[in-house]
């Protein structure tokens, strides 16, 4: 069971929480602000509600994570998105990533391939007064038929940073994936005006893998 509840506690919390990301070095205001907005317990189990405010990753069921604050704050804040921005991301999973999207004013095109975890993002997604387009499949080939993005954001570790997900970016575009197996860089790629990629290699951090064609094998 979950509680739709959002009182003043948990606003205390959520306070404090963003007090510890921007101590961190989150410093974009209009990302702490989105953090600050969504309720965080909303996308937990009851059992899992009373740890919602400690800036760590926790389970969400299918041996999946929904990501810690901090890296949820990271990497929207290298992605810059902003209002009106068609946003992919690869990795729904709880969508409070997708939420945190949606909080900026983009157009979240989101993928997962557990469609039980996708059912349940869409419930709090409804919740939230949010219209994202989810899908359930194989996000490693990103989602074609409605690319170009101007943003992607993948949310499982990668083996690679993915040329069919670089071909879906708009030039100008940018993309943030984390490459590795057991411990990820996090790279955030730009498409130049003339369609030539600039990477730049940024911190390191450890995600649940992408499984599928062009992720590694089940
Ligand atoms: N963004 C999520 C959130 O805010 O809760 C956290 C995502 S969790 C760290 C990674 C997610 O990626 C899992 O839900 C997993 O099932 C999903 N995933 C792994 N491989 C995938 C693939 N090929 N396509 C789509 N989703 C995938």
């Amino acid at each position: 069971m979950r509680s739709f509840v959002d009182s003043f506690k948990h606003k205390g919390l959520r306070n404090k929480l963003v007090e510890t990301i921007h101590k961190k070095g989150i410093t974009d205001k209009a990302v702490l602000q989105a953090i600050n907005s969504i309720p965080r317990h909303w996308f937990l189990d009851s059992a899992m509600a009373d740890h919602a405010y400690q800036d760590k990753a926790l389970p969400i069921g299918e041996g999946q994570t929904i990501s810690q604050p901090f890296t949820v704050a990271y990497q929207t804040q290298f992605l810059q998105v902003a209002a009106g921005m068609k946003v992919l991301e690869i990795g729904t999973g709880s969508g409070y990533q997708g939420a945190v999207i949606c909080a900026l004013g983009a157009q979240l095109f989101s993928v997962e391939r557990i469609a039980s975890l996708s059912k349940s993002a869409q419930i709090m997604f409804k919740k939230l007064g949010y219209m994202p387009n989810l899908l359930v499949g194989d996000g490693s080939l990103g989602w074609p038929q409605m690319a170009p993005f101007d943003r992607i954001i993948v949310t499982a570790a990668a083996p690679e940073i993915s040329h069919q997900l670089y071909a879906q970016l708009k030039p100008g575009g940018i993309m943030i994936i984390p490459v590795g197996e057991k411990v990820q860089v996090m790279y955030r790629v730009m498409k130049t005006a003339d369609g030539e990629p600039k990477t730049e290699k940024l911190e390191q951090f450890r995600f649940v893998p992408l499984i599928g064609e062009a992720g590694f094998k089940p």
